[in-house]
């Protein structure tokens, strides 16, 4: 594997709190990512906002502007989190799609592909830069820009199961699924949008979870527990 996407749940940043950031989370995070980095992988980051806000948190405003709010959210999260990644010792870059004056970089695909080839670990900041879409699209669509192996998704369940196992004790989970079965079946691992664009750029991706112990470290040496997605 020379070039993966991770994709961190906001919420899962904010550990048992729910809300906000739990620095020990964030950091166990950085240490796996600095020793998947060491072994000459180069690594993108896309991070959810839930820990923050959402696009649905209030039916009160106006969606644009509310979209607009988890956007900025995921820009808090990059940052904070690239502080975390530097504090371990890695080099980071944080892009945006829009101006974000001193505070980020814009995105631009030739600028991110040079700073991962100099294992620079590179944050896509601010989602699509469009309300509507998520960061589970934003994932996609950065993977397939630059060209990534494989998306790595770290969610607060351990993989793809056929039914919610929070909800059902005999829920079974997958060791292996096609992108076609996840949609036929609307198994809610990303939304329809992401789930589409990677079939048909056929972007694989390992679903696991973020709190399992050196389950990012673990996914790419191989002692792999969660689900696969092939395409
Ligand atoms: N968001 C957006 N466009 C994007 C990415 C994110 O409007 O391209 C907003 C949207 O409001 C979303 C929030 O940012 O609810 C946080 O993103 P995340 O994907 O974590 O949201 P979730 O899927 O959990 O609603």
């Amino acid at each position: 594997m020379k070039r993966v996407l991770l994709k961190l749940s906001g919420e899962a940043l904010a550990g048992e709190k729910h809300t906000g950031f739990d620095e020990a989370t964030c950091v166990q995070v950085a240490k796996q990512v600095k020793e998947v980095c060491d072994s000459g992988v180069q690594v993108g980051v896309v991070i959810g906002g839930g820990n923050f806000w959402r696009g649905r948190t209030s039916e009160n405003i106006d969606r644009t502007k509310s979209d607009q709010i988890g956007m900025l959210a995921t820009v808090m999260n990059c940052i904070y989190v690239s502080e975390i990644f530097r504090s371990v010792g890695m080099k980071t870059k944080v892009f945006t799609p829009f101006t974000m004056g001193p505070m980020a970089e814009m995105f631009t695909k030739d600028a991110a592909v040079e700073c991962l080839e100099k294992g620079v670990v590179t944050f896509f900041a601010g989602g699509t830069g469009h309300p509507y879409f998520s960061t589970d699209t934003t994932t996609t669509l950065r993977a397939i820009e630059i060209e990534a192996d494989v998306i790595l998704l770290a969610k607060a369940v351990d993989g793809i199961y056929d039914s919610d196992p929070k909800l059902n004790p005999d829920a079974k989970k997958y060791d292996e699924i096609s992108i076609q079965t996840v949609i036929d079946q609307k198994l809610g691992v990303m939304d329809l949008t992401a789930s589409i664009m990677c079939m048909e750029n056929k972007m694989p991706m390992m679903v696991f979870g973020l709190n399992e112990e050196n389950s990012i470290v673990n996914t790419l040496k191989g002692k792999f527990s969660g689900t696969k997605v092939t395409v």
